[in-house]
């Protein structure tokens, strides 16, 4: 890693690390699972994600069943609210609020996306800050940009968690983060700005877009804009972090051309045990932390 350039790209092949983001995540997983053990030999409760679902997509199905089987194996408790696709916006605020005062609850998310006539903004706004697992309330999100946050985005923790664990060194680094919403691209860029990378925030104006990956030492991929990112967009010995997820035929694939960047990157994630299972792993640390902070424990 380091000072090569997109001249020296005919030099030798790098040997690509496609990172097992699943083996990675598991083994935070038993870190959790150590600290909830400790906190039930002392007598204290489990903490309890509340998990939220309205309508009944399938793969949003399978994303909150994948969630509670991660926090019943950490020993972390998780309640389930299905509501109907056909509820009103009034009656989600109403179970948000109920969950809000419940001392039984400590983290609560809401599965997106919403059906198109629920505010997603209003929903993250309902959530009580000191629960907000998936950190997605303007307070939570206003604390990262002052560089003050406890909860952090799940997706942009996982992906810092993968850049530490191959030791990709941040300081001075130039990044280049492909995507700007709220819950992967924002602060995903913030997150890496705060460890003294230089970033550049790309979108879907972005003009240039190869020309400015080129120079990307560590490369973060959140489109859904399937293999969008070629090889040659690529800078030899760039860490590359594949965050997007698109189903195409019933395969399910990233943003970057994981085979074309083999050779040239020095780390990869993939876009099946890569970036997902930390996302989940970060889930369940947030709603630990907010349980410790509420409880001052
Ligand atoms: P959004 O649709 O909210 O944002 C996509 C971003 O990509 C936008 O900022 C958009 O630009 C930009 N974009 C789209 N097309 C292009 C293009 N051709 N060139 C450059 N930029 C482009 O998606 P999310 O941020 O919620 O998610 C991004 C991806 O990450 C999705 O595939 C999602 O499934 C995946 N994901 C994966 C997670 C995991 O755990 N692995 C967790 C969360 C998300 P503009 O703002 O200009 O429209």
């Amino acid at each position: 890693m380091g000072h090569e350039t997109s001249d020296s790209k005919s030099a030798r092949p790098v040997e690509t690390v496609v990172v097992d983001g699943l083996a990675l995540a598991k083994e935070l997983r038993s870190e959790l699972a150590e600290e909830i053990a400790k906190l039930s030999a002392d007598g204290h409760r489990a903490p309890c994600l509340a998990v939220v679902l309205v309508g009944d997509d399938p793969a949003s199905r399978s994303y909150v069943k994948g969630k509670q089987r991660a926090c019943k194996r950490i020993g972390m408790d998780s309640v389930e609210h299905m509501l109907p696709e056909s509820s009103s916006e009034e009656e989600l605020l109403a179970l948000l609020d109920r969950l809000n005062s419940d001392d039984g609850i400590d983290g609560i998310l809401v599965q997106l996306p919403l059906p198109a006539h629920i505010s997603a903004a209003r929903v993250a706004e309902a959530v009580d800050p000191a629960k907000d697992a998936d950190a997605l309330h303007p307070t939570t999100s206003g604390k990262l940009l002052a560089g003050t946050a406890e909860l952090v985005s799940c997706t942009p923790l996982g992906v810092i968690a993968v850049l530490d664990h191959c030791k990709v060194p941040l300081e001075g680094a130039n990044a280049v983060v492909i995507g700007r919403s709220n819950i992967v691209g924002k602060p995903i860029s913030l997150l890496l700005q705060q460890r003294n990378a230089t970033v550049t925030m790309c979108h879907s104006r972005t003009r240039n877009l190869p020309e400015l990956c080129r120079q990307a030492d560590v490369l973060v991929a959140a489109t859904g804009q399937p293999r969008m990112v070629k090889g040659d967009w690529i800078k030899p010995g760039a860490a590359v972090m594949d965050v997007g997820v698109s189903e195409v035929d019933g395969e399910l694939i990233g943003d970057v051309d994981l085979e074309a960047a083999r050779g040239i990157a020095a780390f990869i994630t993939p876009s099946r045990r890569g970036i997902g299972p930390m996302t989940i792993s970060m889930l369940l640390r947030n709603t630990l932390l907010a349980y410790r902070m509420r409880k001052a424990i």
